[in-house]
């Protein structure tokens, strides 16, 4: 017999298709590949029990949702002190691309916008960029569950025209937040950006937060456990960029979403949600993902300061 979750997120998967607002991202030319009806929502228990309802199977780039991980690797390789230093942990209300820098440290606001994201992956251990590619790549792996590939065409294309991203590595450089060339490290952040997942991979990596750092069907650890509540933390209050606070607001879940459509949120202890839905809004983020997420919020009542 199917279990009420399925057949609740086959109804909702049946009627928010036909949510059709929204544009695919333009900016990286190869992610206008996308097809705008491509939408999978994935649930994963800590159990690793997995729930699916469409096209959680079809491959799409991580982008965004790649930048909790790589900062959960900066932690677990620099320690939070160091981290610290390098990138703040405050929402900056601005968009993605935003060059928000500390007026005097120039330390990024917070790890889920851009220029925090490329200082996360300048942290990753290793004395090259290439062994600290090496680096993300296995940690990714490890929250996947399976070892990561590249979409090698958006990962060029994003490498051809990602000029701000540029004036921001060399910004970050100035400051000495990045240590190293910063076009390396910029290569890493093109590269993790351009991991190729599904919607079950992300439902399983967001499953791995959920359970405390361990993935819920490998048994591995993706990061020390105390470095959980701090990659959560962020998410919460800086993962949906410009739109963290309503998020918060209206969801209540630690989130973070991709320009690729793809968002992840997580119930500690509980369980991590994925949507995949290419179609964005103004600020960057999934339409179909958020109404989803609102969606699930209310009907099971999984907002954090809703536990009385
Ligand atoms: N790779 C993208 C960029 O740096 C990621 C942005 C995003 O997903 N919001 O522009």
């Amino acid at each position: 017999m199917k279990s009420p979750i399925q057949s609740y997120l086959e109804s909702l998967h049946a009627e928010l298709s036909s949510l059709r607002s929204g544009e695919v991202a333009s900016y990286i030319p190869e992610l206008t590949k996308a097809d705008p009806d491509w939408f999978g929502i994935c649930v994963v228990t800590v159990d690793g029990v997995a729930y699916t309802a469409g096209d959680t199977a079809q491959r799409f780039t991580i982008q965004s949702v790649s930048k909790p991980f790589v900062y959960a690797t900066a932690l677990a390789d620099k320690g939070r002190d160091f981290v610290g230093r390098r990138v703040g942990v405050e929402p900056s209300g601005d968009a993605f691309n935003s060059i928000s820098l500390h007026p005097r440290t120039g330390a990024p606001l917070n790890p889920m916008i851009n220029a925090g994201a490329i200082a996360s992956a300048g942290m990753a251990a290793g004395t090259t960029a290439e062994q600290q590619w090496e680096r993300i790549a296995d940690s990714l792996g490890v929250f996947m569950g399976r070892p990561i590939t590249l979409d090698e065409a958006v990962y060029r294309s994003e490498s051809d025209t990602g000029f701000r991203n540029r004036a921001i590595a060399w910004m970050l450089k100035n400051f000495g937040i990045i240590d190293g060339d910063p076009m390396a490290v910029l290569e890493n952040y093109f590269r993790q950006c351009s991991v190729l997942v599904d919607c079950r991979d992300l439902a399983y990596m967001a499953a791995t937060l959920a359970n405390g750092g361990v993935h819920p069907l490998t048994g591995r650890r993706a990061l020390p456990a105390p470095d959980v509540e701090r990659v959560l933390s962020v998410m919460a209050t800086c993962g949906m960029y410009d739109y963290a606070g309503s998020w918060l607001y209206e969801v209540g879940l630690p989130a973070k979403s991709g320009v690729g459509g793809g968002i992840i949120a997580v119930l500690p202890g509980r369980f991590g949600i994925a949507i995949c839905s290419p179609p964005l809004d103004e600020k960057g983020n999934s339409v179909r993902g958020i109404e989803v997420c609102k969606r699930l919020s209310r009907d099971f009542g999984l907002h954090l300061f809703n536990k009385a």
